[in-house]
């Protein structure tokens, strides 16, 4: 139970704070980074907290507590990557088990269904979340899990949390939400009503593109003892100082989300208003389909954005070639701004056709907005789209 003589911290509060000058030692401010891979017993049949690094970590649980409190969580378990935290909770599901999906989710995530589902580990259906009757017509096939990216990757699309887990509740299925592109500084899912958060911490939560790593949060103590221990029998759990330099990164996550969007917000509205440019998908703006949802479940509409090319793939290609100030890469939420092009990157082992059901076309890309100053992304662009007018 919270003390009402201590209100509990803002969770701007957290992310810079929590687990500093708490090293009872020395007094360090930073807290200590463990590498020890095993523990001392204290005597015959006296484990201590820790006895095997497999199985928990100071350094991995720190920053796991930091994060279950900035989600609002039970608890949490920190993985060797964003995939791992996803098949964390897919490894455990029984062959007629069944994943609901959506049709446009980050492409890897696609793949590790597909891989899964073709094994019989599960089966998975990919639906449009943002269809109401595909919504129904799937939830009908009673779903153990439903998976939500929200805003999804790389279009943008807005799915309402609350509502979507309301309906899964009453099949009885969990419910996850990829929180990735948002972070807990914007979006807080367990508090719409998810089961589950999972998070590439490879992203914003780290921030500065030098760590592959993730993290489920679940809001049951029961699960969240339930996920340690498959985590620790499949042996996925992040290593102590991929843990250590994410909870590092965590410390300024609410200062580079602040800075982040609204840099983004001004490269939305910029983009908007180019002849060069046919469609710009950006939560943000007000002709953004799911703007009104994003208002409301969000604290803010973050630092990713899509846009389209009037002038096709050749468009792209020539944009791509002539922009300055974002480098082309694969991944995002790091401090420095990238370009990607769906089609041949992030998404390309979607193929074709999936790509064209999701509506993800040649002409599409994808930007990752970072802390430089706004007027040098805009000129930047510029250059881009200099070069592939119409
Ligand atoms: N989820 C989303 C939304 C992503 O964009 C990514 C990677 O780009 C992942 C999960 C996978 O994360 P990782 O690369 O850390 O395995």
């Amino acid at each position: 139970m919270s003390d009402p003589e201590k209100p509990l911290p803002d969770p701007a509060t957290v992310a810079a704070a929590f687990g500093v000058a708490a090293d009872m030692a020395h007094g360090a401010v930073a807290p200590p980074l463990y590498m020890s891979s095993t523990y001392e017993f204290a005597g015959f049949d006296e484990p201590r907290l820790y006895d095997y690094g497999r199985a928990g970590n100071p350094t991995r649980d720190l920053l796991a507590e930091a994060l279950t409190r900035l989600e609002g969580g039970a608890g949490a378990v920190i993985t060797s990557s964003g995939m791992a935290a996803l098949d964390l909770l897919v490894g455990r599901l029984r062959p007629d088990d069944l994943i609901l999906a959506p049709h446009d989710c980050y492409g890897g995530t696609m793949r590790l269904l597909k891989a899964r589902s073709s094994r019989g580990h599960c089966s998975v259906r990919f639906v449009d979340q943002s269809d109401d009757a595909a919504i129904a017509a799937a939830l009908e096939e009673v779903p153990a899990l439903v998976l939500i990216e929200t805003p999804s990757n790389p279009l943008m699309r807005i799915v309402d949390i609350a509502a979507l887990s309301a309906m899964a509740k009453q099949v009885g299925a969990a419910v996850a939400v990829d929180n990735t592109f948002l972070s807990p500084a914007i979006q807080c899912p367990i508090s719409l009503g998810t089961d589950y958060v999972i998070h590439s911490t490879t992203k914003y939560l780290n921030g500065h593109s030098d760590v592959i790593g993730g993290a489920v949060i679940a809001a049951d103590p029961s699960e969240v003892q339930n996920l340690r221990q498959w985590a620790n029998i499949v042996g996925s759990g992040g290593s102590p100082f991929d843990s250590w330099l994410t909870l590092r990164g965590l410390r300024t996550l609410f200062a580079r989300m602040r800075i982040q969007q609204s840099n983004a917000m001004a490269v939305a509205t910029y983009l908007e208003r180019q002849p060069a440019v046919s469609k710009v998908h950006y939560p943000g703006l007000s002709t953004h389909p799911g703007h009104t949802i994003a208002s409301r479940q969000q604290d803010g509409f973050g630092a990713m954005l899509s846009f389209e090319l009037a002038g096709g793939v050749e468009a792209a290609r020539s944009f791509i070639a002539n922009v300055k100030f974002f480098t082309l890469a694969e991944s995002l939420g790091g401090v420095e701004s990238l370009v990607a092009h769906p089609a041949t990157m992030t998404h390309a082992d979607m193929g074709a056709e999936a790509r064209a059901v999701a509506g993800i076309s040649d002409s599409l890309l994808r930007l990752s907005i970072g802390l430089e100053a706004e007027q040098d992304l805009i000129a930047g662009l510029e250059c881009g789209l200099a070069a592939c007018a119409v």
